[in-house]
């Protein structure tokens, strides 16, 4: 990229529901900003189709779970400068990966009438476990917000942000009231990463940790509330267990839970 040319941008598919994509759709007024101030390469749900060429950024949403997935990120590595991994399935594996380590070729059979045309690989990965990535972007989606201030960082050179925060922190500091303490409701909160601005808190619910593990999250202590508010220790794996399954604090988590033979 030389001053005057506008930097590249890329937003590729893997697996996944698309719903990161959207987040990008739905940034409005600031799809028309961001629009102005890159070429936009490659993003099939917008309409360019050009998924081979050299990028300057390229934005990769959904896991790896078939062989031609494995291929094509490989490519797409090589011919971007940065690479940015966007939404739980590409920074965990996603919902996709709950079939990792009990998939059972059998579940296929029963399921598709033409199991011969089902290319799954037994496990769904996260985009790091196969190339580098730049930075990663969590959540089930990710958030408009978010997508916009590194974007922005990106375009001014600097690193963006990593929020690493746990969601109670931005639910404290809007005052929503605490639904564990208040209505006694399993909330993980504690443990998931900040960034949404605390949505489900701020409508009444619990978190269910769709933007993965916090830094430092104590998942121990948070497993010892959910059981003195009544749930299962099954239950509590289930927390665990859930969009972010693969994410290593909370695949520890669960895995402890089980190892104790409570489950
Ligand atoms: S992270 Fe969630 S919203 Fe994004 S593509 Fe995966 S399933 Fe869809
Ligand atoms: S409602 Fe959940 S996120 Fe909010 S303070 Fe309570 S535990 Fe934390
Ligand atoms: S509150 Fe939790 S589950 Fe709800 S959007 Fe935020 S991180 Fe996801």
């Amino acid at each position: 990229m030389t001053g005057a040319q506008k930097p590249r941008v890329a937003v590729h598919k893997f697996s996944s529901c698309d719903g990161c994509q959207l987040a990008f759709l739905n940034l409005g007024e600031n799809l028309l900003t961001l629009a102005g101030r890159v070429e936009l390469v490659h993003f099939a749900e917008a309409g360019p189709l050009d998924p081979e060429s050299e990028v300057d950024i390229a934005f990769v949403e959904g896991s790896v779970s078939t062989s031609e997935d494995l291929e094509r990120i490989q490519h797409i590595r090589a011919h971007s400068r940065l690479l940015i991994a966007i939404g739980a399935c590409a920074t965990s594996g996603g919902i996709q990966a709950l079939r990792n380590g009990v998939f059972d070729a059998g579940w296929v059979t029963q399921i598709y009438s033409h199991p011969e045309a089902i290319a799954s690989l037994e496990r769904s990965t996260p985009i790091a476990s196969h190339v580098k990535v730049d930075f990663e972007l969590w959540g089930c989606p990710v958030s408009g917000p978010q997508i916009v201030a590194v974007v922005n960082a990106l375009l001014l050179g600097v690193a963006p942000r990593d929020n690493v925060d746990k969601v109670c922190t931005e639910c404290k500091r809007q005052g929503h009231p605490c639904v564990m303490v208040t209505r006694g409701i399993a909330c993980m909160g504690p443990v998931t990463r900040a960034g949404c601005g605390a949505l489900c808190p701020g409508l009444g619910r619990d978190c269910y940790g769709c933007y993965g593990p916090a830094e430092n999250a104590n998942t121990d202590a948070l497993a010892a509330q959910f059981k003195s508010l009544g749930l299962t220790p099954r239950a509590v794996v289930h927390r665990f267990q859930s969009i972010n399954s693969q994410a290593p604090a909370f695949l520890a988590a669960a895995d402890t839970i089980r190892r104790r033979g409570d489950d």
